[in-house]
This record gives C-alpha cells, structure tokens and sequence, in this order.
C-alpha cells in the first residue's frame, strides 16, 4: 500500500538524523514540488471496479481511504520512523491517541502492565483508571529502580510503559536496563519519547519495542498542532497497532500532519538550542531555588542522563518553598514568560503542575510522584537565555526569593 517515494531505505537509513529530518519520506506528485504537497482527501477514486476489488484485496498498491492510508500523512510516518530508527511508524491525532492506542492495541482482559510512575498526567489516568475498566491489570513503579521493575512482572505481564525524562519530575529511567528486564519476561517495552525527541535519545536503539509521541510538543515546537505518532517493527505495526486502529480511527489530519512535516526540517536546531538556552538557565538558577535539570550535576541522574540522551532536555523542575500561594506568585510575576501547561514550544512556558497538569490524579498519587504545591515546571524555548533569566530573577524576587 505503500506509494512511490522515489526514496530507497538502504539510502535513507545511511542519513545522519538532520539531513533524516528535512528529506525523510518526501513523496514527490508529479509536479515536481520542492516542499510537500498537503492531500486534504478523504478518499480515493479507481480506474475500474476490478481495481478497486484489488486494492481492497490488498493485491493492488494504491490508497482507499483516508482512515487507512493518505499521502501527507504516510510521508510524516516515514519520517518519524527514520528519525527513530524505526521499521515504520502510524501517526495519530494527538499524543494521547498514540498512547491509548499503543497500550490497547497489545493489551488484553486478563493481561498486566507495569508502568513507570512519573508519567504525563493523561497517561497515569490511562493506566490508573481506563485500562482497568477494561480488565487490564496495572502496577505502577518507581521507574527508576530497575529492581521494581523486575518484581512487579507476574506470569501475564505483556507490556512495560515508561517516559524519560518523565513528566514533571524528570525522574531519568535506563532504558537499556528496563527494556531488557521486558524483554526478558515477554513485555512489550514501550517508551513515551515526547520529551526528548529522537533528536536527543531513541529508545529503539537501545532495545525497547515501541516509542509514543505526542508531537505536539518537540516536534511541531511551535505550539500550533496536536498530533501523535507510534514507532515500532513493521510486524507489530501492521499486526498489532493497525487491527486496532483502522477500525477505531484516531488518524491526524493531512493538514496537521503537514504542519509537523515541515517543522521536523528544523526539529535538530530547535532542540540543540533549547537545549543549549535550558541550560544556561539551570545554571543561573541553581542555588537560588532548589531545581531540578538532567543537564545538571546535581541531579541525581546525571551520569545516566549524559549516556542515554544528547543533552538535558528543554525541561527542568522548580520547587520554589512556600506552597500554592508562593508558586503561583512567581508564575504572576513572570513578564517574559508565559504561564502555559503546553511543553517543547517554541516559547519558554512555565506552570503549576499540582493545579493543572496533574490536577486530575489524587493528591496521594501527586506526593509519591514528587509533585508538591511549591513545583514548577519550565519548559526553555528558543529566545535568548539572558531574556529569560532576566525574568526569572525578578519573578522570584518579586515572590519573596
Ligand atoms: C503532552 C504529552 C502527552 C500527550 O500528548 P497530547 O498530544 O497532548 O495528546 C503524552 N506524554 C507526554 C510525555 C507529554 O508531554
């Protein structure tokens, strides 16, 4: 079903990960256009009603329908699954699409998960609340004791589900660890990568089984779209995830998928540098609130951050004392920055995750998960780190810091 992408992966797969993410998946019509053409279609026309049988019968290559194949849409999903390093890749309509659908199209009644407990807020809900109900059994461990792991896998364990950095606390797991402690015991390892990129770490290479994204956050990184996307063996693709979702739908649109097209052409400059601006404001902070930053020494996790990502991230945590009220009064005497729960935007973002984000899991769930009234998270984006530290210096002051 695939269509002619004029690219060859014996070729593509020697590209070095900039030159993936500009050309990976470009499928050329035949006019020749130099960016990608956006296919707003939801369905297909053929030659003949014999055609149309082939095409159904899969004997024929060729699109049917929108919810199954679509030209802008299948040049983002080779992209993506060449910047992981994936066999291929589905995308969906948000990051939570991608996840719901990674997990529910592997597990069944009767089946057990073991997940990493920092987890994005909508995913705690996911494997605390919604899995259960459909008989999924969970258990949910400190991710970043590889022993838990390993303890929580009972005889029907068919999936280990982890973030690393993890959301808000940047709890770093080793995914090299982990995935073979899943693998081990016949778990499928599935890695939420959105708040690293493939730019700064792919899990694939370092053996877990899956990677979910929401690419509303590095990989658009300019704050417009929601979209998601699903990396993996062809086999559990096109066996597992796609029985799932051809039939429940939760496709991305072609314009969206379009807008994280082009945005991908620039994803490694944009992450390098607000990487780089993250960075520079970790240090400048440190020592004035307690905060903390993979890229930093003082974080506990330091060493193992260095080895399986790039750089530090574009995400650090602030614990500013003082509770709610204190944590509030920095994020209303922010200037610069804006108070915003989005991530991997272009804009540097701060919020109360205790109040928003996290809101809807228990406040006990919160604790264990490190999430206390006086933390903040700040998501570093792309204008000049003296601007921002600037801001951040007079918001804490103006707190009382
Ligand atoms: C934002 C986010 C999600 C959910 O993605 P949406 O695109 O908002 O649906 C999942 N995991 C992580 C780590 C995220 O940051």
């Amino acid at each position: 079903m695939k269509p002619h992408t004029g690219q060859d992966r014996s070729t593509t797969m020697r590209w070095r990960p900039a030159t993936r993410a500009v050309r990976g998946g470009t499928a050329r019509s035949a006019h020749g256009e130099t960016s990608e053409a956006i296919f707003l279609t939801s369905g297909y026309c053929y030659d003949n009603a014999g055609e149309a049988a082939a095409r159904f019968r899969g004997e024929a290559a060729g699109m049917t329908y929108s919810r199954l194949q679509n030209p802008t849409v299948e040049m983002l999903e080779e992209r993506i699954a060449l910047l992981e390093g994936a066999e291929a890749a589905r995308c969906t309509a948000s990051g939570m699409a991608a996840m719901t659908a990674a997990l529910m199209s592997h597990l069944s009644a009767g089946d057990h998960l073991v997940a990493g407990r920092a987890l994005f807020g909508s995913c705690r809900v996911l494997v605390d609340t919604i899995l259960p109900r459909f008989g999924v059994e969970t258990t949910v461990v400190d991710g970043r004791d590889p022993a838990a792991w390993a303890n929580a896998i009972r005889r029907n364990t068919r999936a280990f589900f982890l973030e690393t950095p993890a959301n808000p606390t940047l709890d770093i797991i080793d995914i090299a660890e982990v995935a073979a402690i899943g693998r081990a015991a016949g778990a499928l390892v599935i890695v939420d990568n959105a708040f690293a990129s493939p730019i700064l770490q792919r899990p694939l290479e370092l053996g877990a089984d899956v990677v979910a994204h929401s690419a509303t956050k590095l990989m658009d990184g300019q704050g417009r779209v929601l979209a998601g996307a699903i990396a993996g063996s062809r086999q559990w693709i096109e066996e597992t995830l796609l029985a799932f979702t051809r039939h429940t739908g939760p496709v991305l649109s072609p314009f969206n998928a379009w807008v994280v097209l082009k945005s991908l052409e620039t994803l490694e400059l944009r992450v390098m540098r607000a990487c780089a601006n993250a960075q520079k404001v970790a240090q400048a902070l440190e020592g004035r609130v307690r905060l903390l930053y993979p890229g930093l020494p003082s974080h506990p996790q330091h060493g193992l951050a260095m080895r399986q990502m790039a750089a530090g991230g574009t995400i650090m945590a602030l614990w500013v004392g003082g509770g709610r009220a204190r944590a509030h009064a920095v994020l209303d005497s922010l200037a610069l920055i804006d108070i915003s729960n989005n991530v991997g935007d272009s804009r540097t973002l701060m919020t109360h995750p205790a109040s928003t984000t996290h809101a809807s899991v228990s406040e006990e769930v919160r604790l264990a998960m490190g999430i206390t009234e006086d933390m903040l998270r700040l998501s570093v984006g792309l204008e000049d780190p003296e601007d921002l530290i600037e801001d951040l210096d007079q918001a804490l002051g103006r707190a009382g810091l």
